[in-house]
């Protein structure tokens, strides 16, 4: 009793404790259940530190501002259901149709591309991959790899035939360059292309093709059986011989559709074949090279819209009476996170610029992704945790960016194969190969 009235006379000593202790009190009552903000209603962008827009041209300032409208309004509220059932939403495809001379064939110049400058198309990917990192690989597929790859390595002709139709969203396209078993290792793929009297006959396997399930144009990269060079081949989605999976079970990007594609003496007519990219480096290398800056991207934007969610969460969520953002060690955690993607947004910047202006090397390229995606990786790791239970469940944005951001750590060249790339220039000496040799049966 004694010890009790001590107490008492503490708490009428101390107002702030009192009310602290009341709110834990009525914050345990299930009618007083705090009130938490859901991803649906994406935050706004609070991240932008050191005012990125001040070093952005009107252009550029326009198409952040349009894409972030876009993916706010018309993505996040369906993103989760359809994330969770691993659906690719069809009615996005209406949504990007009624906005194709916004978004259609982004940096693209020609042929009903929008021909925005790269740095804003990059800008746009970054919009989207904030609030949802597959909308933005949905895009960077049809545009910066499919269509690129037309308009890269095909004739006058291929171009007039395909672009029009997908910059307006209406013909969807896929890059189909991985296979089972030659991942890290494309150039030495196995799909080859033979010459037969009109045409070319297509034999092989590809695996993680993105959007090839509902695609209507397939850029295919085979082996040449004449050259034995890689070159590219369009594939329409009715080809005979062409069998398609949709890859299940997937954790990252649930809504990229990724299929395991059997091709049997599926016949390319010759006017489909894509004879400017005569070898490795001159197609698909080129292709990979301007989709690998939009890559350097993602971790920027995934980590963005995590860091949004988690301080949107601090302040609303309430812990010992007062809410989590008033935390020293929350604090540090934001400012981490905070600090992480100032960085990441400048290394991706410069490197976009350097490409505008000729100036950037493959391995500068190669850098700036694996860079990003390492730290992106810590930066959404970050996210989960200061979310706490919530940080496991998709209804608050940061668990879908924390399993997204694997994916990107893996594609368009894993964190390691792009290291090894930079590492080969600084170096001087290539260590993609060792001195590995299988054991000879007797
Ligand atoms: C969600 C998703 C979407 C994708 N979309 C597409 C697509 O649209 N089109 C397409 O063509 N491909 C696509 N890919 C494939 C992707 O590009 C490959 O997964 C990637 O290149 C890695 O190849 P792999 O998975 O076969 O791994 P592997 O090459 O088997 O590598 C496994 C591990 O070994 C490491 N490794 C490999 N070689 C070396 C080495 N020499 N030294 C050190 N470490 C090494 C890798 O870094 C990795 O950690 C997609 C993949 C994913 C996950």
């Amino acid at each position: 009793m004694q010890r009790l009235n001590t107490l008492t006379g503490h708490l009428a000593q101390a107002p702030e404790l009192q009310s602290r202790l009341q709110a834990q009190v009525t914050s345990s009552h299930p009618s007083a259940e705090q009130k938490l903000s859901t991803v649906d209603n994406f935050p706004p962008n609070k991240s932008d530190f050191y005012k990125f827009d001040l070093f952005l041209s009107e252009e550029e300032k326009q198409a952040r501002v349009t894409a972030r409208a876009f993916a706010t309004e018309k993505i996040a509220p369906e993103m989760v259901q359809y994330w969770e059932k691993a659906e690719f939403p069809k009615q996005w495809l209406q949504y990007l149709k009624d906005n194709a001379s916004t978004f259609g064939g982004s940096f693209l110049k020609g042929y009903g591309c929008r021909g925005m400058s790269l740095m804003a198309a990059c800008l746009t990917v970054m919009e989207m991959a904030r609030v949802d990192a597959s909308l933005a690989t949905f895009y960077m597929v049809h545009c910066g790899l499919a269509m690129e790859s037309i308009y890269l390595c095909g004739s006058e002709e291929q171009k007039q035939r395909y672009l029009p139709a997908m910059a307006k969203f209406d013909k969807i396209g896929c890059f189909a360059l991985t296979e089972p078993d030659y991942g890290s290792d494309a150039s030495s793929l196995r799909t080859t292309a033979k010459k037969v009297p009109g045409g070319w006959v297509i034999n092989g396997v590809k695996r993680w093709i993105g959007n090839a399930t509902f695609s209507d144009v397939l850029i295919v990269w085979a082996r040449n059986m004449e050259t034995n060079q890689v070159q590219g081949y369009i594939v329409n989605k009715d080809a005979k011989g062409m069998t398609m999976e949709k890859i299940q079970n997937k954790l990252p990007l649930r809504i990229v559709q990724n299929a395991h594609i059997t091709f049997t003496d599926v016949f390319v007519p010759d006017n489909d074949f894509l004879a400017l990219g005569t070898n490795f480096a001159t197609g698909v290398g080129k292709a990979l090279e301007i989709s690998r800056v939009f890559v350097a991207w993602l971790p920027v934007a995934i980590s963005m819209g995590a860091y949004d969610c988690a301080l949107r969460y601090l302040q609303e969520r309430k812990q010992f009476g007062a809410p989590l953002a008033s935390y020293q060690i929350m604090q540090e955690k934001l400012v981490r996170m905070l600090g992480t993607i100032q960085s990441m947004y400048l290394l991706a910047e410069r490197v976009t610029r350097m490409v505008e202006r000729g100036e950037a090397k493959m391995s500068q390229i190669t850098l700036a992704k694996a860079q990003n995606s390492l730290r992106g990786r810590e930066c959404v790791a970050l996210a989960r945790e200061i979310l706490g239970g919530n940080g496991n469940v998709t209804d608050y944005g940061v668990a879908k960016a924390f399993a997204d951001m694997e994916a990107i750590y893996t594609y368009e060249g894993s964190y390691e194969v792009n290291s090894l790339v930079t590492g080969r220039d600084v170096t001087g000496i290539a260590a993609f190969k060792n001195a590995y040799k299988p054991k000879s049966s007797k």
